[in-house]
């Protein structure tokens, strides 16, 4: 594949989900490219038994269905286990087909990227995409990177022409990449810990002080934090109430010991006792604390944090984040495992960013 590529959308595999996506975006009229790492006709593991809802999908797009075109139809679903035996008609509705089909599953994804070739998206088989180019994103074009060996030699040998800050910048990208963090850190309403400005890095955390997890993340985040001292550490709540009663109660209990300025003495007492969560148990923080209890559980029972709680939770929902924890480098959503070692690697190579950035 030619590296520059363009295209208004990229879809990543043929599938039958990347495929209707292409089908219909080209048909919107857009520039689609389709990537598919493997080839038609290619075998899959999938029966390919469709149901009403499907064929009418299929339908929608332009398949031609009949049997004369290969596929077979049924009339229901037989389902066979645990010494039962169910025989369900699909149900005669007026908007959806009355049969289901089923075909052979070397075949039916093939079909969908004809489709979506044949409404103008451009198929590119044997296509691996291993990331975005995220600097290029920023001005609008996409491009798949691909691994071939000729490639490969020729950014090798390509950098090894490059000055050394030169080089470094070609293989880290500026600090200027896409940002994925919905709410930017506001250094006067956000918890904060290091420098409230200036920092070269920030790490946010969405977390839960009930949610295992993120006990686990802890350490590595408090051995980031001794490490890089100018690190700017910020966290931000998303409890996950349906999973953990007690999260909303505790992320308001670090709320109001915010209100006599404790916030992050609360932070660690509940990250250090996440098993111990009843209004009872953070009361004995707030005294451990030294806080003014009477006034805490006045907070508490008037859920002073609950907005602010709930804000952080908005937030979290505009970035897409709904798991804990989530982090944040500079920005940028972190998928690297959370031990501190694969931590400190990415929050150096944050700071190596900025600082060429800055430059
Ligand atoms: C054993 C089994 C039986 C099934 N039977 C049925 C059935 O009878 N009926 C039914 O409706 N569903 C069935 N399913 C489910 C069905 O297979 C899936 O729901 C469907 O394939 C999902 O489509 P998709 O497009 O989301 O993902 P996929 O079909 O998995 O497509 C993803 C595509 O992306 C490509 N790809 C992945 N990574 C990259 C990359 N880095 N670069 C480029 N391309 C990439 C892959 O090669 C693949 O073509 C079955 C599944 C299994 C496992």
């Amino acid at each position: 594949m030619n590296p520059t590529e363009e295209a208004d959308v990229i879809v990543v595999g043929a599938g039958p989900a990347g495929s209707t996506t292409a089908f219909y975006l080209a048909q919107a009229g857009l520039d689609v490219l389709l990537l598919e790492k493997s080839a038609f006709p290619r075998e899959k593991v999938c029966g390919d038994g469709l149901t009403p809802r499907a064929v009418k999908s299929l339908v929608a797009m332009g398949v031609d269905v009949s049997e004369e075109a290969g596929w077979l139809r049924n009339k229901g679903l037989r389902v066979i286990g645990g010494g039962m035996r169910l025989e369900l008609d699909w149900p005669e509705l007026g908007s959806w087909p009355g049969y289901g089909l089923v075909r052979t599953r070397a075949s039916l994804d093939e079909q969908l990227a004809r489709r979506a070739q044949a409404a103008g998206a451009k198929l590119l088989e044997g296509t691996t995409v291993t990331g975005p180019v995220l600097n290029e994103a920023k001005l609008g074009i996409l491009s798949a990177v691909i691994i071939s060996t000729g490639l490969t030699w020729v950014v090798f040998h390509g950098l090894e022409k490059l000055s050394p800050r030169t080089r470094l910048r070609a293989l880290l990208g500026t600090s200027m990449s896409v940002t994925d963090l919905a709410v930017p850190v506001d250094p006067e309403r956000d918890h904060i810990r290091g420098p409230k400005k200036d920092a070269l890095v920030t790490l946010v955390e969405y977390g839960d002080f009930e949610c295992p997890y993120c006990g686990q993340a802890e350490p590595a985040v408090r051995g980031l934090i001794r490490e890089f001292g100018e690190l700017r550490f910020v966290f931000r709540h998303l409890p996950l109430t349906e999973v953990h009663p007690h999260a909303q109660l505790a992320a308001e209990a670090s709320e109001a010991a915010d209100v006599q300025d404790a916030f992050w003495e609360m932070h660690d007492m509940l990250m250090d006792h996440q098993g111990a969560l009843t209004t009872r148990d953070v009361v004995g923080y707030a005294a451990s604390i030294g806080l003014d209890t009477d006034k805490f559980s006045a907070d508490l029972r008037k859920h002073v944090g609950a907005y602010r709680v709930a804000e952080d939770v908005d937030s979290a929902d505009l970035a897409t984040v709904s798991g804990t924890p989530t982090f944040f480098i500079n920005g940028i959503r972190y998928y690297g495992a959370f031990d501190l070692a694969a931590l400190k690697e990415a929050v150096h190579t944050a700071k190596a960013r900025a600082v060429i950035g800055a430059r």
